[in-house]
């Protein structure tokens, strides 16, 4: 490469979540220069999506050109499997049309220049790892509480994806073998449906029914987010603390299992959940140190991720320069 390394040489990373399609254009050095937003879509149909990922793309492609900036491919990650090789989505319950679909392949027929396709929580863990808490970590697990539980493995320096591009589904591991509340992938008691911003919810609303006394009792029930449950829970409210607490603890026994399988450097924790990070932390690292074994629990670091939501698009943009 003999172009310079700062903000010319691009990469237009995009973000498709089930609420927002966002794209950004980033450089070599990780540093994101145009950044756009949209809504996704509500559309039963792939070619709708696809339409709408060209034109977030052209649209962050004539911003970047007025600087003499120039896209060389596209990354996209989405929320879901994919097969990295083929580019076909393998399932997407947020964004069901793409199940199946040729995404990377139909993105290339319009846009006519490389498309990468990538899970949403994997990029994630790449983001961190090249320009975030992770940074000079080989082997970590990035953990994203969000609506759902996703979960990135990086080992040794590589993305850990499976022999079906379907690995690293930690917010589906078993953390209540019995009585666990159902998850909407078919299996009960996974740890997404209590460690979510969904299963705070959820938790919260349960708990108000033992204790009516409680001020999150006067919230109507629409208005409930984590983030207000977090909120209450610093003002001390005892609902709101021991339903973070309990989260915790769900959390540390998912991740003394990563430890003794990984013995990972470090567990990063993202996601809008993890802002609640000073209510449940110190019950997932204690569940941690008491289920784990000693020397791989003392050695992984549990911290909270610094790219926010920027981490996936990060890591979409670092897949693309390597590849
Ligand atoms: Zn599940």
């Amino acid at each position: 490469m003999d172009e310079a390394s700062n903000g010319g040489d691009l990469i237009c990373a995009v973000d498709l979540g089930g609420t927002n399609l966002r794209a950004a254009n980033i450089d070599r050095d990780g540093c994101i220069h145009e950044r756009i937003k949209h809504p996704t879509p509500k559309s039963e149909h792939a070619k709708d999506i696809v339409s709408a990922i060209a034109s977030a793309v052209r649209e962050s492609e004539s911003e970047c050109q007025k600087r003499g900036g120039r896209i060389h491919a596209v990354s996209v990650v989405v929320p879901g499997s994919v097969q990295v090789e083929t580019g076909i989505v393998v399932n997407a319950p947020n964004i069901n049309c793409l199940q199946g679909f040729r995404l990377a392949a139909a993105l290339e027929s319009v846009l006519d220049r490389p498309v990468l396709l990538e899970n949403d929580a994997n990029a994630a863990a790449l983001g961190e790892m090249w320009r975030g808490a992770a940074r000079g970590c080989q082997t970590i697990i990035c953990l994203t509480l969000g609506t759902g539980v996703g979960g990135g493995i990086i080992l040794e320096g590589k993305l850990w994806r499976g022999i079906d591009g379907t690995a690293g589904e930690i917010g589906h591991t078993s953390v209540e073998p019995f009585n666990g509340v159902k998850c909407k992938c078919g299996n009960t008691g996974c740890l997404e449906v209590y460690a979510s911003a969904t299963a705070i919810i959820r938790m919260t609303r349960e708990a108000l029914k033992q204790h009516p006394e409680s001020a999150m009792g006067s919230v109507p029930i629409e208005e409930f987010t984590s983030e207000k449950i977090y909120q209450a829970g610093l003002k001390g409210d005892e609902v709101a603390l021991s339903v973070f607490r309990s989260m915790g603890v769900r959390l540390g026994v998912a991740m003394a299992n990563l430890v003794n399988i990984f013995n990972p450097e470090m567990i990063v924790i993202g996601g809008g959940v993890s802002a609640a990070w000073d209510l449940f932390a110190r019950q997932a690292r204690e569940e941690v140190v008491k289920r784990a074994f000693p020397v791989p629990a003392k050695r992984c670091q549990i911290v909270r991720a610094e790219c926010g939501d920027d981490a996936g698009l990060i890591g979409a943009a670092k897949l693309a320069f390597v590849r």
